[in-house]
């Protein structure tokens, strides 16, 4: 049984976070230490600790992940000009939080993929 994270606690409500969108299946809420301008985490609400982990039986949540990012991006008005989703997974891909998360991050042109 996977162990829960704090993401676990934001989706219930049980502490604060500002969340900018919930459903039956996905949460989406504003990163605590913003890298762009708009950078937002995308969860699903089943605790999936990394993509390693992700099964057939994910596909249809893991595939709202973009649907609602698609219409977050739209509500803070970074679409046209364009915006970063991400997922990082495990230590080489920076991963801090084990419940798979997409950021979303946009605002202002963002550079080249990685960083040294
Ligand atoms: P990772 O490195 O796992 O891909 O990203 C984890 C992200 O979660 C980081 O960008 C970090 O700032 C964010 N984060 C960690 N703890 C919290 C929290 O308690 N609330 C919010 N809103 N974001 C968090």
């Amino acid at each position: 049984m996977a162990e829960e994270t704090i993401f676990s606690k934001i989706i219930r409500g049980e502490i604060p976070a500002n969340i900018v969108f919930q459903d039956e299946t996905v949460t989406a809420f504003r990163d605590i230490s913003p890298q762009a301008p708009t950078h937002i985490l995308i969860i699903p609400n089943k605790l999936i600790p990394t993509v390693n982990d992700v099964t057939a039986e994910d596909e249809q949540v893991l595939g709202h992940l973009f649907v609602v990012a698609a219409k977050i991006a739209q509500q803070e008005g970074i679409a046209e000009d364009g915006y970063r989703l991400v997922m990082n997974c495990n230590k080489h891909g920076g991963q801090e939080v084990f419940h798979i998360h997409m950021h979303l991050l946009g605002g202002k042109p963002l550079g080249p993929l990685l960083s040294q």
